[in-house]
C-alpha cells in the first residue's frame, strides 16, 4: 500500500537535515504505529507525506499503490485516498461542518472525475456515518472546529476520516494536549474505521494511545530513521523501560 524508501528531508529555509533516509512499509488493511522520541522527525514525516510546504524533500520516494505521492499536490494526494488527521484541526468560522464536508468530499470525487454527491444522498451518508460514530447531530450544523472541545475535535477528525473513505489515514497525535478521553475517542474511531482495504500509520510519544488501537506493527524512530520495528509488545517495552534501552540497542 505505502512504501516509503529512503525518505530524506530537510527545512526549506534551513540547513536542517530532519529525516535521513527513513524506510518504511505499511501494508494494505493494517495499524502501524510509530513512536519515538521527541523531535525524532514524526511529525515532520506526516507533513511531508500530505504536502505541507516549509519542507524540501531531498532524496527518496513515497509510494502509494504505485505512485509517487511526493511529487503530487495535496488535494491529489486526498483524491489518491490519502487522509492526514492534523495535529491541530483548524477552525473555520462561518463555514457549517456539513458544507465544508460536503465541499471536501465532492472536490475529492471531482480529482477523481466522478460525479458529486447530492445533497440528498449527502445527508443520508453523513447522517448514517455520523450515528455509527456516536456523533451529535447538532455538531453537523456548527462552524468547523469552532469553539469545539478537544474532544469534540477528534470526533470531528474522525467524521472526515469517515465521509473521505481513505485508503491511508495518517494519524499525528501529539505528545501534550491528548486527554484520556479524547484518546479513546481517536482510538475508538480508528477501530471502526479498521477495515481489509485501509491502512492506518499512529503516530505517537506515549504508548497510551496503543492501550486502545491495537497495531500490527510498531516502530521505533529515532534521528529522522526508523530504528527498529516489531509487533504490540514493543509499545509495551517502551512504557516500561522508555526509549533510552532500545536506543542505545540499535546505537
Ligand atoms: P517529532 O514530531 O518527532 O517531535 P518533529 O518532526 O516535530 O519531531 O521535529 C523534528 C526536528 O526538526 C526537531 O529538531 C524540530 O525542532 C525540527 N523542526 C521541524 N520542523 C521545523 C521547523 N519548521 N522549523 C525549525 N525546526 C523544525
Ligand atoms: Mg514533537
Ligand atoms: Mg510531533
Amino acid at each position: 500500500m505505502l512504501e516509503i524508501k529512503n525518505l530524506q528531508v530537510k527545512l526549506e529555509d534551513e540547513d536542517k537535515q530532519i529525516l535521513k533516509g527513513l524506510n518504511l512499509t505499511v501494508e494494505t488493511g493494517k495499524v502501524h504505529a510509530i513512536m519515538g522520541p521527541n523531535g525524532s522527525g514524526k511529525s515532520t514525516l506526516s507533513y511531508v507525506l500530505s504536502g505541507k510546504g516549509g519542507y524540501e524533500v531531498t532524496g527518496g520516494e513515497a509510494i502509494l499503490d504505485g505512485k509517487n505521492i511526493l511529487e503530487m499536490e495535496a488535494e491529489e494526494r486526498a483524491a489518491e485516498g490519502l487522509f492526514l488527521a492534523f495535529q491541530y484541526p483548524v477552525e473555520i468560522p462561518g463555514v457549517g461542518n456539513m458544507t465544508f464536508l460536503r465541499t471536501a468530499v465532492n472536490a475529492q470525487r471531482k480529482a477523481r472525475g466522478e460525479e458529486e454527491m447530492s445533497s440528498t444522498e449527502f445527508l443520508k451518508v453523513i447522517r448514517a456515518k455520523a450515528k455509527e460514530l456516536k456523533i451529535d447531530a447538532e455538531m453537523l450544523k456548527r462552524p468547523v472546529n469552532v469553539g469545539f472541545s478537544g474532544g469534540e475535535k477528534k470526533r470531528n477528525e474522525i467524521l472526515q476520516m469517515a465521509m473521505l473513505e481513505p485508503k491511508m489515514c495518517i494519524l499525528d497525535e501529539t505528545d501534550s494536549g491528548l486527554d484520556v478521553d479524547a484518546m479513546k475517542l481517536v482510538a475508538e474511531g480508528v477501530n471502526a474505521l479498521r477495515s481489509e482495504g485501509r491502512s492506518f500509520l499512529v503516530i505517537t510519544h506515549y504508548q497510551r494511545l496503543l492501550d486502545h488501537i491495537t497495531p500490527d506493527v510498531v516502530h521505533i524512530m529515532a534521528n529522522g530513521k526508523i530504528v527498529k520495528t516489531g509487533g504490540p509488545e514493543l509499545a509495551l517495552e517502551v512504557e516500561k523501560n522508555g526509549y533510552a534501552d532500545i536506543l542505545a540497542e540499535v546505537a
